[in-house]
C-alpha cells in the first residue's frame, strides 16, 4: 500500500483537478474557512510523496552522505545522487556534473555573481539584467560592482508589464559580459522571451543566465533546447522542500570557474602547501549538503513529472483567464501587469485601499494572499505604488476559490465604503 502513489494519475484533466488530494496542508480551516491558498509564487504545498520521502530519510537511513562505507551512507548518497539525475533528466541537462545543488535561486545567483562574475567580469564591463528582476538578481551584481567596479544596464518595460526589446541590440554591447534575466515575474506575472534574448547574446559571444524561480513548476524547461549558459531554481516553488535548490550550468563554463566556497567534499586533495579541488558539481557543494531537501526535491520532481505538463499548463490558463475577467467585476480593481504571455498571477491595486488591509480582511475568510512590494521594489516604482495584493495559482487551485476572492473583495470595497 506504502509504496502506491496517492493517485493514480496520468495525463487527463480528471487527474489535475483532483491533484489537490495529494496536498494534505491545503485540506484545513483558517479562521474557520476553508484554506484559500493564493501564495504560491511565495512557496507552493507539498504533496505527500515529498513529505514521505523526507520522513524516510530522517526515520530510516539518516547519514552523511559521499564518505561513508556503511550502508546507510551508501544508501543515503544514492538517493541524493538519484535525485540529481531525476533533476538532470527533468530540465535535459547533458550531465549530471552540471546540476549544482544550492540553496536556492538566490544561493545560485551569488554564486555565478562571485564565481563566474569575480573571475570574467572587470572594472567598466557591464551586466545586462530587466527591470523586472527579483531583488535576488538585482543585488547579487551591485555587490560584484561595488566590489570590481563593473556596472548594471537595464532592460525596460512597457505599462502592460512586457520588456522592451526593441533597443536590446545597443543594450547588448562590447562591454557586456552576462546576461541575467528572470524568465517569469513573481510580481507580474510576464513570462518573457527568453529565446529571443538568449539568441540574440549568444550572437554576440554573451552568456545568459536564466533565473526560473517563477517558471519551472509552469512548463516545460528544457536547457539545451534553450541553449542557456546557467539557469537557477529553488525547490520549494514547485512543491518541493525549502532551503535547496538548483544551479544548472554548462559543463565547460562551470569547469572554468573559481569555486564559491571552500571545506569538506569540495576538495580533492589538501596540503598546507597546495589543495586541489574535487570535480563537478562537487567542487561548488562545500560542506555538509541539504540531503533530505535533495532527496525532497527529487520526490517533488517525481510528482510533477506524473502529470502531463500540457494539462497543467492548460489548466493554470484556464485558471489566469477565468481569474482575470471575475477580478475586474470588482469596482476600483486595478491588475498590474497584463502582459499577453503570463502565468497566473493576479497582482493588483484596489482604489486607495492598502494592499497590507485588503490583505489582512482576506485572512479573515481564510484566503492567503501576499501584500507587498514582492521584492521587486524597481517595479513598484516604475507603476508608481507602495505595494500590490498578489494572488499567485498553480495547478491545484480551483475556479471557485478565485469566486470566493472576488466575493470577499467586494466585502473590502463594502468596508472602505
Ligand atoms: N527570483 C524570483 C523571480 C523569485 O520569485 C524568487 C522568490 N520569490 C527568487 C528569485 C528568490 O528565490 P529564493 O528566495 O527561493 O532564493
Amino acid at each position: 500500500m506504502m509504496n502506491q502513489p496517492l493517485l493514480q494519475k496520468k495525463d487527463n484533466l480528471t487527474s489535475i483537478q483532483s491533484a489537490r488530494l495529494s496536498f494534505p496542508a491545503l485540506d484545513q480551516s483558517v479562521n474557520d474557512h476553508p484554506l484559500v491558498y493564493f501564495d504560491n509564487a511565495a512557496t507552493t504545498h507539498k504533496p505527500l510523496s515529498v513529505l514521505k520521502s523526507i520522513d524516510q530519510f530522517y526515520s530510516s537511513y539518516n547519514s552523511n552522505v559521499h564518505r561513508g562505507v556503511h550502508s546507510l551512507s551508501e544508501k543515503a548518497t544514492e538517493q541524493y545522487e538519484n535525485a540529481r539525475k531525476s533533476i538532470q533528466g527533468f530540465i535535459n541537462a547533458e550531465s549530471a556534473q552540471e546540476i549544482i545543488f544550492v540553496k536556492g535561486t538566490t544561493d545560485a545567483i551569488n554564486l555565478i555573481a562571485q564565481s563566474y562574475g569575480r573571475s570574467n567580469i572587470q572594472a567598466g564591463d557591464e551586466i545586462l539584467i530587466t527591470e523586472m528582476e527579483h531583488h535576488s538578481n538585482i543585488v547579487p551584481w551591485q555587490i560584484l560592482a561595488e566590489q570590481n567596479g563593473c556596472k548594471l544596464n537595464i532592460i525596460p518595460f512597457n505599462e502592460k508589464g512586457e520588456l522592451i526589446l526593441e533597443n536590446l541590440d545597443q543594450l547588448l554591447s562590447s562591454k557586456t559580459k552576462l546576461v541575467s534575466v528572470v524568465h517569469a515575474s513573481n510580481s507580474l506575472g510576464t513570462v518573457n522571451p527568453i529565446e529571443t534574448i538568449i539568441r540574440k547574446a549568444h550572437l554576440k559571444g554573451i552568456p545568459v543566465l536564466i533565473d526560473a524561480a517563477q517558471s519551472i513548476q509552469h512548463g516545460k524547461i528544457d536547457v539545451q533546447k534553450l541553449d542557456c549558459d546557467f539557469l537557477a531554481f529553488s525547490g520549494h516553488k514547485i512543491y518541493g522542500p525549502t532551503g535547496i535548490g538548483v544551479l544548472y550550468g554548462k559543463k565547460t563554463l562551470l569547469e572554468e570557474m573559481p569555486p564559491y566556497q571552500g571545506g569538506g567534499d569540495m576538495i580533492n586533495y589538501v596540503s598546507f602547501e597546495k589543495t586541489t579541488y574535487n570535480e563537478l558539481p562537487y567542487k561548488f557543494e562545500a560542506g555538509t549538503p541539504n540531503i533530505a531537501g535533495g532527496i525532497g526535491l527529487g520526490a517533488a520532481i517525481e510528482f510533477f513529472q506524473s502529470y502531463d505538463i500540457n494539462s497543467i499548463i492548460a489548466k493554470e490558463q484556464a485558471l489566469l483567464k477565468y481569474g482575470q475577467k471575475k477580478l475586474l467585476e470588482v469596482p476600483g480593481l486595478q491588475l498590474i501587469g497584463t502582459a499577453e504571455n503570463k502565468t497566473a498571477v493576479f497582482s493588483f491595486v484596489l482604489k486607495d485601499i492598502h494592499p497590507h488591509d485588503i490583505g489582512t480582511i482576506l485572512n479573515q475568510y481564510g484566503i492567503a494572499v501576499r501584500t507587498g512590494h514582492h521584492c521587486t521594489q524597481p517595479v513598484m516604482a516604475h507603476y508608481k505604488i507602495p505595494a500590490t495584493v498578489r494572488a499567485s495559482l498553480v495547478f491545484y487551485n480551483t475556479e471557485r476559490e478565485i469566486d470566493f476572492l472576488v466575493e470577499k473583495l467586494h466585502a473590502v470595497n463594502e468596508v472602505f465604503k
